[in-house]
């Protein structure tokens, strides 16, 4: 087994692979590393340089070429929002920064109503057209994208497909705690992982194989910040401009793209239990969607989840 790690996106990755006897010739933690590092040189919200900056900076609606790993988030980043009928939205990040969960820096009190209204003026990624055949998009000179709910598992996505290039077809990535698994363990077992439930919550604990699978999950207790008692998470219901508060405590998806699995993740945290669960059984996600309430937590499998768990 090799394990290598380092660090991207705010956050850590690491990568084991199950080698040939012979070993591993090529410098493969670098190869991961520039995989990565290429995904935050288009996408990062951050990174005043990026082409996902250059793109939001443009204040007309004149077509902009995109480097197709870009394009390939936009556009599913789209489908997923037109999925969720905009509950993830990949184009708030005027929001994102005012709740102070962006580049422009923390806050420790919710911001004053009108300067919400105003982040949500000409929000939203209806305000995003498309070509693909000229891998190009547009915006109406308003919009900002936030990729923060999707690059991750792209990130994942595309160390995978560095490492299939290489020859490599047994190994676990994970990226922030999102993760694919991919062929057998040396002892030929499929990559087992855990699905812990949040702290504080007692549940039985998970466990899939995650064999040409992607798992990622969002939680209120991963990013949030607390102002006289309550709780003000990192995921934004563009329907109302705050914070989501709909006692989701995690949300997990199982899904072949871990690009797909973060988004969803998203998606079905801002919709809550009960419309979070009809968009999975519709759309045939399998999720576990863990809320909290009056009498303790509640889970809930989705019938793809109930499949997959079997
Ligand atoms: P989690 O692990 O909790 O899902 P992620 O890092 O995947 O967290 O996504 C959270 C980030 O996504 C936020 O910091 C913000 O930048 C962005 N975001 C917040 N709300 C939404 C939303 N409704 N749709 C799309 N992206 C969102
Ligand atoms: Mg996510």
């Amino acid at each position: 087994m090799f394990a290598y790690h380092g660090e991207t996106m705010g956050t850590t990755w690491s990568v084991r692979i199950a080698a040939p006897s012979g070993g591993i010739s090529q410098p493969i933690g670098a190869g991961i590393q520039s995989a990565l590092d290429r995904v935050v040189t288009q996408m990062s919200h951050w990174d005043q340089a990026s082409d996902l900056c250059r793109f939001n900076r443009v204040r007309s609606d004149a077509w902009q070429s995109l480097p197709i790993e870009f394009f390939t988030v936009l556009e599913a980043a789209l489908a997923v929002a037109h999925e969720s009928e905009g509950a993830f939205d990949p184009a708030l990040g005027a929001l994102v920064d005012l709740w102070g969960f962006g580049p422009a820096g923390t806050r420790a009190a919710p911001p004053a109503p009108d300067a919400i209204a105003q982040a949500r003026d000409g929000l939203g990624w209806r305000a995003i057209a498309i070509d693909r055949r000229g891998l190009r998009a547009r915006h109406d000179g308003s919009a900002t994208l936030d990729f923060s709910g999707i690059a991750k598992g792209f990130g994942v996505d595309q160390v995978a497909d560095y490492l299939i290039g290489q020859g490599i077809l047994h190994f676990l990535v994970e990226v922030g705690g999102e993760l694919r698994g991919c062929g057998l363990k040396p002892d030929g077992q499929p990559w087992w992982v855990d699905l812990e439930a949040p702290p504080g919550i007692t549940l039985p604990v998970n466990r899939v194989a995650l064999h040409q699978l992607s798992v990622a999950t969002s939680g209120d207790y991963r990013r949030h910040f607390e102002h006289e008692g309550a709780r003000y998470a990192h995921s934004i219901d563009p329907r109302t401009g705050w914070p989501v508060n709909a006692g989701m405590a995690s949300v997990t998806v199982l899904h072949p793209s871990c690009m797909m699995a973060d988004a969803y993740a998203t998606a079905l945290t801002v919709l809550g239990l009960d419309q979070g669960c009809a968009l999975a059984e519709r759309l045939d996600i399998a999720a576990i969607l863990v809320a909290r309430g009056d009498k303790g937590a509640r889970e809930w499998l989705s019938p793809a989840a109930m499949r997959m768990l079997d």
